[in-house]
C-alpha cells in the first residue's frame, strides 16, 4: 500500500529554510518542553468529521466515514483495526501526506487545509516523524546518509547534518553501524535507523504505521521501548498495530472498522508511566490478548 505513496521526504528536493520558521521549535538537540509547560496549548491533533473517498475508475471506496478525533500532547495512542479498515488512510491524513475529501484537520490549532504545499512540507519536516512497516530506507545508501536526509531537505549544513545523524543513530544503539547499508542490517536494525531518521529533526509528533509488523518479538520489544522513551521525553506517539500486545503498551487504544471509530479506550492517564515492554508475540495466549482478539 505504501509503495504507491511518496516515501517520507525521499523525492523532495532541498529548499532554502524560511527566515521565520512556520513552527517554532527548540534548538537542535533540545528535548521538547515538559508536558506541564504545555498544558495551555491546544490538542496536538484535532480531526473534525473527516471522510476520505478514493475513486478508482468507476468505483468509489469510502476509506474514512466521518472520523472525529482529538489527541492530547504527550499521549501514546494505538490505532487498531482489520486490514482495509482505514488505518493507513487516517495516518496519512494525520501526517499531512494526504488530504481528506471532507472535514477538517488541525495540527497544533492550525487548519492544515489552509496551508500551501511549502508550508505543509515544512510542517512535515519539522514537526512530524514517520515510521513505516517496511522501513522505507533508501537502498544502497549508508545508515548515516539515510538519517541525514530530512536534515538535508531542511537545508542543514553538511557537518551539522553528519553530527546530528550520528547522535540520533547512537541514541538508537546504532553507533557501530553508521556505514552499513540497509541490506547489511537486520530488520530490527533497519527499523532503528528509520526511527533515528524520524527523530533527527526533533519532531514533537511521531506517527508509526505498523512499525513492528515486520519484526521478530525481540526487535518488537526494542522498538516499543524506544517509543516509550520518545514518549517519556514529551513526544506524542500515534502507532498503528494489529497486535493486541503492542496496543497494550499504549495509553489509549482506538479501534477502526470500515472507516469509522468503533471503540476508544483509555488504558492510562497522560501522566502515568508506560508499562515496560513485556514479552511479546508469545503466541497471544495471555488472557489480555485473548480478550483483545475476541473483541475484534
Ligand atoms: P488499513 O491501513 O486499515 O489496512 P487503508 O487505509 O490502507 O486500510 O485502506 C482503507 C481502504 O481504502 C481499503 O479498502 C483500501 O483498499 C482503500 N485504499 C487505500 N488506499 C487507496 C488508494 N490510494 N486508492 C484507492 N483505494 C485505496
Ligand atoms: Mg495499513
Amino acid at each position: 500500500m505504501m509503495s504507491s505513496r511518496r516515501p517520507f521526504g525521499v523525492h523532495r528536493r532541498a529548499r532554502t529554510p524560511r527566515e521565520q520558521p512556520l513552527i517554532a521549535r527548540p534548538p537542535a538537540g533540545a528535548r521538547p518542553a515538559a508536558p506541564r509547560a504545555r498544558r495551555r496549548r491546544p490538542a496536538v491533533i484535532r480531526v473534525h468529521d473527516v471522510s476520505k473517498t478514493y475513486e478508482v475508475g468507476q468505483i468509489k471506496v469510502r476509506a474514512l466515514r466521518g472520523v472525529s478525533l482529538r489527541i492530547e500532547r504527550g499521549d501514546f495512542v494505538a490505532i487498531m483495526g482489520r486490514s482495509g479498515s482505514g488505518k493507513s488512510t487516517l495516518m496519512n491524513i494525520l501526517g499531512c501526506l494526504d488530504a481528506p475529501t471532507s472535514g477538517r484537520y488541525e495540527i497544533d490549532g492550525t487548519d492544515v487545509s489552509q496551508m500551501d504545499e511549502d508550508d505543509l512540507a515544512d510542517l512535515r519536516n519539522r514537526k512530524i516523524g514517520f515510521i513505516f512497516q517496511n522501513f522505507n530506507l533508501v537502498a544502497r545508501t549508508s545508515a548515516i546518509a539515510n538519517v541525514e536526509l530530512p536534515l538535508a531537505y531542511a537545508g542543514v549544513g553538511r557537518e551539522e547534518r553528519r553530527a546530528r545523524a550520528a547522535d540520533a543513530l547512537a541514541s538508537m544503539g546504532m553507533a557501530n553501524r553508521l556505514r552499513h547499508q540497509p541490506s547489511e542490517l537486520s530488520g530490527g536494525q533497519q527499523q532503528r535507523v528509520a526511527v533515528a531518521r524520524a527523530i533527527v529533526t526533533n519532531p514533537s509528533l511521531i506517527l508509526a504505521d505498523e512499525p513492528t509488523g515486520n519484526l521478530d518479538s525481540r526487535s518488537t520489544e526494542d522498538v516499543l521501548a524506544i517509543f516509550a522513551r520518545l514518549n517519556a521525553e514529551g513526544r506524542t506517539v500515534v502507532l498503528i498495530t494489529h497486535e493486541p500486545d503492542v496496543a497494550a503498551q499504549a495509553r489509549r487504544v482506538i479501534r477502526l472498522s470500515d472507516g469509522e471509530i468503533v471503540e476508544d479506550e483509555r488504558l492510562l492517564g497522560l501522566r502515568d508511566p508506560l508499562p515496560s515492554a513485556r514479552r511479546l508475540k508469545s503466541g497471544h495466549t495471555s488472557a489480555a490478548a485473548h480478550i483483545a482478539e475476541t473483541k475484534r
